[in-house]
């Protein structure tokens, strides 16, 4: 019923507890996630819990924070696109909040990394998972330049405004939002959310961060997506059902379009 399209498995904290994690997500009707990558050495770890768990998928990508991680380059990239059950190129993007003391001038080595990805999402036709944190103007100025509306996507873990929302959703892309939509102090974002059209929204959950709540703090797994399901579907005045079958149906029209069928 429920698609979480956005969770870190291969952290430390979740790694090692996936056959209670399956069983909670049963128990939930979370039956589809998508396992994001953030580095290069990560993606075996990645690879594998896609491929040894039904319902799992993945992504490659070099995550903008991991400053000192392996550069990804297109031909890499698309390569790892081949493989089964890799269904997206990310998470890539920008991210200014921690610039260490640095100017944004300085931070060239994000935005040629997120312009690599960019080009094999278009090279590959897999779509885009964009993280962008205090960045959105050179986020969406570099999608703009590489054309990256052609692969489309998805901008995960929405906090930003109405208006980078519109720009986003304009180039072709879908908003994600996780759990912080249901925090108390959330109430701009949820706003946004009632502007996004629910054919253009995807839900998430971040694992192991960003726990919604009532579980705010706690460590996050897929099987909370349905609080962020019933917040949206709280948002939009239609049923938590509605939004659960919305939700699916984006995320396979978007994730799963190039997945021969079975
Ligand atoms: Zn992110
Ligand atoms: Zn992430």
């Amino acid at each position: 019923m429920f698609v979480d399209s956005h969770c870190h498995l291969s952290s430390p904290e979740l790694v090692g507890r996936i056959p209670e994690i399956r069983e909670a997500m049963r128990a939930a009707k979370v039956d589809q996630a998508l396992c994001i990558c953030t580095t290069l050495d990560e993606f075996e770890r990645v690879h594998q819990l896609a491929v040894a768990n039904d319902g799992f998928w993945c992504s490659a990508g070099v995550h903008p924070d991991e400053e000192d991680s392996r550069e990804p380059t297109v031909e890499g990239l698309v390569a790892l696109t081949r493989l089964d059950k890799v269904v997206a190129i990310g998470e890539t993007g920008l991210d200014y909040y921690r610039l260490a003391g640095r100017d944004v001038s300085e931070m060239e080595w994000q935005r040629e990394r997120f312009r690599v990805h960019i080009r094999a999402a278009r090279a590959s036709g897999r779509p885009l998972v964009i993280h962008t944190r205090s960045a959105s103007a050179d986020t969406l100025r570099l999608i703009q330049e590489e054309e990256g509306g052609e692969a489309g996507g998805v901008f995960h873990c929405f906090t930003e405004t109405a208006d980078v929302a519109r720009a986003a959703l304009d180039l072709g892309f879908h908003i994600s939002f996780s759990g912080i939509l249901t925090f108390k102090n959330a109430s701009d974002l949820r706003e946004v959310a009632a502007f996004v059209p629910l054919d253009r929204c995807l839900i998430e959950t971040d694992s192991p961060y960003l726990a919604p709540m009532p579980f705010r703090g706690k460590v996050n797994t897929p099987a909370n997506v349905p609080w962020v399901a019933r917040q949206l579907a709280d948002i939009k005045s239609v049923s938590v059902e509605d939004v659960a079958s919305a939700t699916s149906s984006n995320f396979e029209r978007l994730f799963l379009r190039s997945v021969p069928r079975s």
